[in-house]
């Protein structure tokens, strides 16, 4: 289906706010206010001369949330984005200088406009004060501090937002426990990939195909032990989802249309990539029986325990905790299918096997999987994810 709106923003003020950050250490927004306004961005993050992050103090950026959010927070009406890779010839090429955005169910207000601009149109609105994108650039980069203002132009824009609606299913199955009042746990991995470009298909084996064999693979078990007696307490949803790919929407979805209420998800177990050693593993010709995992335990339910228990019982993998270093923990955290469930409040375990040279491209095929160690990561999910069910 499609549809198409139009925004009317007649006479807004536009402000310029940096890099649309705001922290303890760098703050964009201290002096100015965006509240009905349009706000002119740079991309990226504060440098200085020598390419060193003010955030991080490194040549590494720090990970920081989306400023779309805190925008739309702060009552902006329209964020510009300076983007110095565009120029007004490719933004004509692509016929649009709209970022795709895509609708979020646990976030509302989702309309706020993104405008993107070459270096040509930012100047055009920057003549009245007589700066330009480079020179405010410089002037971050030599000060290190905000040069937010009110760029003293008004624009009118009357925007058209094309907005396509398609279907894409997330499959979901149900093992029913036995004790209805003993609530329930996710297992779940995303079935989407990158898709095509042109001619490439991304297949997406490991990313995440192996995941989504996992799930599938551990439900037929259960099955199986249902059919000789063994029926566990709490219900399990087997959840392969759609479009993690496009900012974790099948999970956001589900979040927020749960089949069984949040309170009473005692834990989600998201399987993100599987059965490929990663390149620190291969790179180090260390042994290749190793997991990487991220256990965010909230509430105390004893998940680490019950992971940990179920390893030492298969005694087949080393638990590498090395992304749960805070310098790693963010992007983990917000980088897979847990994510919308922890922001409302579920505890979780993330297993994965790390990245290799052919994350996200068409050479991520089922040749590189090492089978032994997919299995050995599978069966201490189902072991995991049993356990949980009847502790
Ligand atoms: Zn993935």
């Amino acid at each position: 289906m499609r549809n198409t709106e139009t925004v009317h923003l007649d006479n807004i003020p536009v402000v310029f706010a940096g890099y649309g950050i705001e922290n303890k250490v760098y703050n964009d927004f201290a002096n100015i206010d965006v509240k009905g306004k349009a706000v002119l961005l740079l991309t990226g993050q504060p440098q200085d001369s020598t390419g060193t992050y003010l955030l991080t103090g490194t040549k590494q950026a720090a990970i920081i949330s989306s400023y779309q959010n805190l925008l739309r927070k702060k009552g902006a009406v329209l964020i510009l984005l300076y983007n110095n890779r565009f120029t007004a010839d490719t933004l004509l090429q692509r016929k649009s200088s709209f970022q795709t955005v895509y609708k979020n169910p646990l976030i509302q207000n989702n309309n706020l406009p993104v405008l993107m601009l070459s270096e040509e149109r930012a100047n055009d609105l920057l003549t009245a004060s007589d700066k330009t994108i480079k020179s405010l650039v410089q002037d971050i980069t030599k000060t290190l501090r905000p040069q937010s203002y009110d760029v003293n132009t008004n624009i009118s824009n009357h925007i058209q937002i094309d907005i396509t609606e398609e279907k894409a299913p997330n499959v979901i199955g149900v093992i029913n426990g036995t004790d209805t009042s003993a609530g329930c746990i996710i297992l779940s991995a995303h079935h989407d990939h990158v898709g095509r470009d042109g001619k490439n298909i991304y297949y997406g084996a490991v990313d995440n195909a192996s995941g989504t064999v996992a799930i599938m693979e551990i439900a037929t078990l259960m099955n199986k032990a249902i059919e000789k007696g063994f029926r566990p307490k709490r219900t399990i949803i087997f959840a392969s989802y759609t479009g993690e790919e496009k900012g974790l929407l099948g999970s956001y979805h589900l979040a927020a249309n749960p089949l069984f209420p949040i309170e009473k998800t005692r834990a989600v177990l998201n399987i993100d990539m599987m059965g490929r050693v990663d390149t620190f593993y291969s790179g180090k010709k260390a042994d290749s029986n190793y997991a990487y995992i991220l256990v965010v335990d909230s509430l105390n339910r004893g998940l680490r325990n019950s992971l940990f228990t179920a390893n030492e019982k298969l005694g087949k993998l080393k638990l590498d905790t090395y992304y749960e270093q805070p310098q790693f923990m963010q992007r983990r955290l917000m980088g897979s299918d847990q994510y919308p469930f922890y922001l409302k409040g579920v505890p979780f375990i993330r297993i994965d096997c790390g990245f290799s040279k052919d994350y996200h491209q068409p050479t991520d095929t089922p040749d590189k999987i090492n089978y032994e160690l997919l299995s050995n990561q599978i069966q201490l999910t189902f072991l995991t994810t049993w356990n949980i069910a009847n502790d």
